[in-house]
């Protein structure tokens, strides 16, 4: 059979067989087009959850003495739904909650959003995609009036002549996009890259730039000012196919590039030698990953990329443009279909009159029985509790006590919920303060559509049986909202027939599916959306001959540098910035379950560079505290050159004693609500070893 893998936004293409024994045999599909035939180690091993002892099959509930006791699918959505209904009744419909998941199918996502709405009557849901995807996607709505991280096909990767890949790691993080990387240098071209660390991905680059965290806006404006300096902007294309030119050239022409070298460590002959690549080649590809956007100024700073590519001429051309790599497997469909706080399926907003009008109409409500705009992931777990107001939270397929900002202070919020409800195939440091635990169908056990990183709708397969004692997302919502009294809105829990509904309630809208279908998915291997109609073929490349604007404009837009929330000081002298480790996936709520990964990867290790290492007396292998003003953190040390020296780096994929997001900051970007993961301040100090026990 053939599927796709349960992780990232790669969403590989799998062919899976039964062994004898019964567990899965996974293969890399040489025919799918995206990873042909590769796979990472995270997917070949993705088998081995489906028959864990740990996964969970039966609900749990919390028994008196505080410990989770199981108990039948009737009392535990009985008492979930009791529970909402009194909570609902005291303090009103906005005390309740729920947080989905990238990693939710769009079925899912889709349902989840119409149930809060519907069967919850709350304005209150949101995902963790808010903490991967939102920056680049406010950036390229205002930009190009419309986002879909990729806006052509990873194929072109390997087609451009300048690829520059900015505060992105695939070789680590998605390792068979780094195939299409491969072609593009055989072919000639060349590749720049832009990071703090000299990763795995910036070793292979031509021209590697290794700006001080948190400084990636001034520099991506500082490249195009001295591209007007140099008389290297696109003229021509910027009077056709742009609005705003006058404006950012007037606000640049003020930059001063030996401020820009100042601000961002990276000399001005690097900075030369970029624009002039960039500005020279046929074909140019700029691809941001989590670095620039995931900074309190994450949404601006995607804008000062575009400007930069825009200017040069180069969005909307062959092999050219640029795009963001989406993090999660389905970080571009979960934003698209309404389980984000501000907005409703076909990625319409919540707040616009036609976008409520259309899609009540699929729904059969009026228009006015929609709510309005709910609070953005981390603030909605800010507001948990008696304090904040939110009193329940129902959680779908995420682990936000690991993967939130401040994560001691988000568990804080969780143990003070009067009902916390988390539905999710393994205990996890979440459910740790649920008090009730629904087990759920994996993917391999259900069949639903992901959009991939490229905006392409892929169909994984249902390959086995789930275990007796579990459901599928879908039946929980639908068996919660017939509890509710909503049990209308939510007639088949079949995904296909939730696929159908969410086509027609994306018809006309921007992320328009309606035209694809199951069948049509399994018989191209994929659909591109906007896909309006039955006999479109999908829209593989956007934006060739316009953009998504009334007018058909790209917009540039004037951006103002502005310090990090938090950048070092005499208190906390050094930078911390988190990542990830090739073998663990987010919050590593399944990986840290699967031997093969945990044996390459058992803990995470504070990268530090060996100067700093020095002035610190810190060894390799030893331990050192990381201190910021929100938790103190101890790690075992990897000294490594390839990091810079004001600047320490953790993965965050643990949680408890060794989370990474236990020390980062939760300030959250104006505009995307995106918390600031790259940058805060911290110190570091070693740990002293105990005394050598010597026998008498
Ligand atoms: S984690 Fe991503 S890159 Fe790795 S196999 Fe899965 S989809 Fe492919």
């Amino acid at each position: 059979m053939k599927t796709h893998c349960p992780y990232c936004a790669f969403q590989c293409g799998m062919r899976v067989e039964a062994r004898p024994d019964g567990a899965l045999e996974v293969r890399a599909d040489e025919d799918f087009p995206v990873n042909r035939g590769q796979m990472c180690i995270k997917g070949f091993t993705s088998g081995e959850l489906l028959a864990h002892p740990a996964r969970l099959q039966t609900p749990l509930l919390r028994g008196r003495l505080g410990q989770l006791v199981p108990a039948s699918w009737d009392a535990a959505l009985d008492f979930v739904a009791e529970r909402l209904v009194a909570l609902r009744e005291r303090h009103g419909a906005a005390a309740l909650g729920a947080f989905g998941s990238g990693a939710l199918t769009n079925e899912k996502a889709y349902w989840l959003g119409k149930f809060v709405r519907l069967a919850l009557k709350s304005p209150n849901v949101d995902y963790n995609g808010r903490y991967c995807m939102s920056s680049a996607a406010a950036g390229q709505n205002k930009a190009f009036g419309l986002d879909r991280g990729l806006p052509f096909p990873v194929e072109d990767i390997g087609r451009a002549e300048v690829l520059v890949l900015w505060g992105g790691n695939p070789a680590d993080t998605m390792p068979p996009l780094m195939q299409w990387v491969s072609q593009q240098k055989e072919r000639g071209g060349k590749l720049v890259v832009v990071d703090p660390r000299r990763t795995e991905t910036a070793r292979l680059a031509d021209v590697h730039l290794q700006p001080t965290p948190g400084t990636d806006l001034a520099l991506a404006s500082g490249l195009l000012a001295l591209a007007i300096a140099a008389g290297r902007v696109d003229d021509a294309y910027i009077e056709a196919r742009t609005e705003g030119w006058p404006a950012l050239r007037r606000h640049l022409l003020l930059t001063d590039p030996a401020h820009v070298e100042r601000a961002t460590g990276v000399s001005r002959d690097d900075l030369e030698r970029v624009v002039r690549l960039v500005a020279d080649a046929g074909s140019a590809m700029l691809l941001s990953g989590r670095g620039p956007e995931q900074q309190s100024k994450g949404s601006d700073t995607v804008l000062a990329l575009i400007n930069f590519m825009l200017a040069l001429g180069k969005v909307g051309k062959p092999a050219s443009g640029y795009g963001c790599l989406t993090g999660q497997g389905n970080g571009q469909g979960g934003r698209e279909h309404g389980q984000k706080a501000d907005q409703l399926p076909g990625y319409g907003l919540i707040e616009d009159a036609a976008d409520r009008a259309r899609v009540a109409r699929v729904w059969g409500v009026d228009p006015a029985e929609l709510p309005g705009k709910g609070k953005s992931a981390y603030e909605l777990l800010d507001a948990l509790g008696p304090e904040g107001g939110v009193r329940a939270l129902l959680v779908f397929g995420s682990n936000v006590a690991v993967a939130s900002p401040h994560a001691l202070h988000v568990e804080r919020r969780l143990a003070s919920l009067d009902l916390c409800v988390v539905a999710d195939a393994f205990e996890n440091e979440t459910s740790a303060h649920a008090h009730a635990v629904l087990p759920v169908a994996q993917w391999a056990e259900e069949t639903g559509t992901m959009t991939n990183l490229e905006g392409r709708v892929i169909l994984r397969e249902r390959l086995r049986e789930a275990p007796a004692g579990t459901r599928t997302d879908l039946e929980i919502i639908r068996e919660l909202a017939s509890r509710l009294g909503a049990g209308a809105y939510f007639p088949s829990s079949a995904p296909e027939d939730v696929f159908r509904e969410l086509g027609a309630a994306t018809a006309g809208a921007r992320a328009d599916y309606s035209g694809i279908t199951y069948d049509k998915i399994r018989a191209h291997k994929g659909v591109f959306w906007p896909c309006p109609s039955a006999d479109h073929p999908g829209t593989p490349r956007l934006f060739a001959e316009r953009f998504a604007h009334a007018d058909g404009k790209a917009r540039f837009h004037v951006v103002r540098d502005r310090p990090s929330a938090e950048t070092p000081d005499a208190e906390y002298p050094l930078f911390f910035t988190t990542g990830r480790y090739r073998e663990h996936y987010n919050s590593g709520a399944q990986t840290r379950r699967v031997p093969q990964l945990v044996d390459a990867r058992p803990e995470p290790r504070l990268q530090i560079h060996p100067r700093l290492a020095a002035t610190l007396g810190a060894e390799d292998g030893g331990r050192v505290v990381v201190e910021s003003r929100r938790a103190s953190v101890a790690f075992t040390v990897a000294l490594s050159p390839e990091i810079r020296p004001d600047t320490l780096f953790a993965p965050f994929h643990w949680g408890g004693k060794q989370a990474a997001n236990a020390l980062t900051i939760p300030a959250l970007d104006p505009v995307s609500r995106m918390p600031e993961f790259k940058v805060c301040a911290v110190r570091a100090r070693v740990v002293p070893q105990p005394p050598l026990e010597v026998a008498a």
